[in-house]
């Protein structure tokens, strides 16, 4: 099977696991394990912030981040494709008591000129807009990578009109390799940001959020009250170092692979795909064309052992990931191929 349904599916490699076994313990919640204070302080420099905090999920550093960041009633701004919209079982709304205004993207990018218009004059019968976030790389919008410029013009506008601004960061890392700029460089001056350990990076579990030491001292306590504080969490962590030392030259081989696949299958009649298709580790391409949903096309792709995952109604998305290699990504496209031809000669 060549698994593109997503690049959470990836397992532990050998190496991982026996970082993994070595790892030296101790008690998380009373700051003395080893491994996973390691863990933190790397991501922490990584992205360039003051500080770092273990999350059992990338769901949970989101969702913390806006429970540190908005109190009930208050709003936040994000893409209408973003995990937080679509994928986290409205926690903000559920936990937070936060209101979502999802703004309406092509592939996962809002502009400034779409912020300027969502956030909210301050007055008694509006919800008081308090954040925005960015998701870089974009996860259902086919892997886009923001523009680094365009994010701190976003950050700063939502900045001074006394917003927070933060990065759902889950392939962070992929945008990284993708373009050469620095994760540093990315969340700098943002109030939040956090990377996925589970994703690309191949880890079982785990995302590291950072902030200021206020924010993340803070952000401790939303994962104390949410049931993510751990014990010999090192286990973990050691994971998560290993992947920083050993997975990284991966992610630029997972983009790499995403791009082959897309010249592999741009020209295929009947396949969709956004010009900023192929930036990074995830496909995104249309099949309505072939006048078939989706989930048609990906249970044909199925059948010959290729599983890409069905998104809405006719959006396929393909995410290549450190168990598909580059001729299991060659297969791929003559299965996408083949299934696109057939259903296109269909009467
Ligand atoms: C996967 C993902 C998350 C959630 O991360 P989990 O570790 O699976 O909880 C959040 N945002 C984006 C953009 C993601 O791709």
């Amino acid at each position: 099977m060549i698994d593109l349904f997503s690049d959470t599916q990836t397992r532990p490699s050998t190496g991982m696991r026996e970082a993994m076994a070595r790892a030296e313990v101790g008690d998380e919640q009373s700051g003395s394990d080893p491994t996973t204070n390691a863990l933190c302080e790397r991501v922490a420099a990584l992205l360039g912030m003051e500080a770092g905090v273990f999350m059992p999920s990338g769901t949970m550093c989101n969702l913390a981040s806006i429970l540190v960041h908005c109190r009930p009633g208050e709003e936040i701004v994000v893409d209408d494709q973003s995990h937080i919209y679509n994928t986290e079982a409205a926690g903000a709304a559920a936990v937070g008591g936060v209101s979502v205004k999802a703004l309406p993207t092509r592939v996962g990018l809002f502009t400034l000129a779409q912020v300027e218009a969502a956030i909210r004059v301050p007055q008694r019968t509006a919800p008081r807009s308090r954040l925005v976030s960015i998701e870089q790389t974009t996860s259902f919008s086919g892997g886009t990578v923001w523009d680094v410029g365009e994010m701190r013009l976003i950050r700063d506008y939502a900045q001074a009109r006394g917003l927070k601004a933060h990065i759902d960061g889950a392939r962070l890392l992929n945008a990284v390799v993708a373009t050469g700029i620095s994760a540093a460089d990315y969340a700098a001056g943002f109030d939040s940001a956090w990377i996925d350990l589970s994703k690309g990076l191949g880890c079982p579990v785990g995302a590291v959020l950072c902030g200021s030491a206020d924010f993340v001292e803070r952000a401790w306590q939303w994962k104390y009250r949410l049931g993510g504080a751990m014990r010999q969490s090192g286990v973990l962590a050691a994971a998560g170092l290993y992947a920083l030392d050993h997975h990284m030259t991966q992610l630029a081989e997972d983009n790499a692979n995403a791009g082959r696949l897309h010249r592999a299958i741009a020209d295929v009649p009947g396949l969709g795909f956004d010009p900023t298709a192929g930036q990074s580790n995830i496909l995104c391409f249309t099949v309505e064309a072939l006048g078939i949903p989706a989930a048609a096309f990906a249970a044909a792709c199925l059948e010959e052992g290729v599983r890409v995952r069905a998104i809405g109604t006719h959006q396929i998305r393909a995410t290549a990931n450190l168990d598909v290699d580059r001729a299991g990504i060659e297969r791929a496209a003559e299965v996408i191929r083949t299934k696109a031809t057939m259903f296109g000669q269909r009467p």
